[in-house]
C-alpha cells in the first residue's frame, strides 16, 4: 500500500531492525521502545485495522501470535511474562494503520493500561 510506513518497512524501503521474517509476517524492533523488549509483528498483507479483518485473515492473526510466542521464548520472556497489544483505531491509540501487534516485556507491566 502506497504511503504506508509499515509496507515500506517490510519492502525494505525504510530501514528497521528486522528480527524475523517468513512468507506471511515480519517482526522488527519498535523505533520508540516502551519496554526493554518492544517488538512489532506485522502481516505482509496490508490490513488497516484488526476490525477490518475478513474471514480468511483470521488464520494469519493466529500465525502472528505463534510468531510472537516464539520471539518471546527466544528473548527469555516465557516464564517472566509479556504483553501482546493491538491498538484498534483512534481511541485505543492506533497511529499506524497497518495491523501490528506489540510484544512488550522485560519490565513489570501495570494494569489497567493508560
Ligand atoms: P500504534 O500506536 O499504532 O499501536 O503503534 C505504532 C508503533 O509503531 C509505535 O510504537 C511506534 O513507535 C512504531 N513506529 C512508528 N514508525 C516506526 C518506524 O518507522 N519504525 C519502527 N521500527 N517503528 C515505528
Ligand atoms: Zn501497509
Amino acid at each position: 500500500m502506497k504511503d504506508c510506513i509499515f509496507c515500506k518497512i517490510l519492502q525494505k524501503q525504510i530501514p528497521s531492525k528486522i528480527i524475523y521474517e517468513d512468507d506471511l509476517v515480519v517482526a522488527f524492533e519498535d523505533v520508540n521502545p516502551q519496554a526493554p523488549i518492544h517488538t512489532l509483528v506485522i502481516p505482509k498483507k496490508h490490513i488497516p485495522t484488526i476490525a477490518e479483518c475478513h474471514e480468511e485473515d483470521y488464520s494469519l492473526i493466529g500465525h502472528i501470535h505463534k510468531v510472537i510466542n516464539e520471539i518471546a521464548k527466544q528473548k527469555g520472556l516465557t516464564e517472566r511474562g509479556y504483553r501482546i497489544v493491538n491498538n484498534c483505531n483512534a481511541e485505543a491509540g492506533q497511529t499506524v494503520f497497518h495491523i501490528h501487534f506489540h510484544l512488550l516485556g522485560g519490565r513489570l507491566m501495570h494494569w489497567p493500561p493508560g
